[in-house]
């Protein structure tokens, strides 16, 4: 029963006020019946536990105060409504991120930013596709043109 918690981030200059979306590493021990749980519900859906956890934490984040996320805490309940919300999780994870995508547009970035399904980087001042979507939405998507490439060219 581990109940350590750490995180290590890498040391960065941070402007105060700047939402910069830059991927970091989270090193974290969780107790060894959420490990079991996790790897268990990951290899049903046949994914990475990695990226298990981090649709639960975006999904976490996305509901608490940013502020007061405890990375632990917020594992555990989402273990216990593991169960309740399997299948929404289940969606969440094997979603494509550009399954809604109705058109791809060329932009160049002014920010960094990384595709939404491969992760890969995009620097600032590259050409991007940025994802129009079938619905309304606040949150702005890029992909990287392979990306864009072949799901334009896939008919669902
Ligand atoms: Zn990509």
């Amino acid at each position: 029963m581990e109940s350590e918690t750490s995180a290590e981030e890498p040391q960065a200059p941070s402007r105060p006020g700047s939402e910069e979306r830059k991927e970091r590493v989270l090193h974290t021990r969780v107790p060894a019946v959420l490990e079991r749980e996790l790897k268990r519900f990951a290899g049903n859906l046949r994914v990475p536990v990695s990226n298990l956890v981090r649709a639960i934490l975006e999904d976490a984040v996305a509901a608490a105060d940013r502020a007061t996320v405890n990375v632990e805490n917020q594992l555990l309940s989402a273990v216990k409504q593991l169960e309740v919300e399997r299948e929404r999780i289940k969606k969440k994870v094997l979603t494509d991120p550009l399954e809604h995508a109705v058109a791809f547009q060329a932009v160049t970035l002014s920010k960094p930013a990384s595709c939404a399904r491969c992760q890969c980087d995009l620097p600032r001042g590259s050409t991007a596709q940025l994802v129009i979507g079938s619905e309304p939405t606040t949150e702005r998507l890029f992909a990287c043109t392979a990306c864009a490439t072949s799901s334009s060219s896939e008919e669902a």
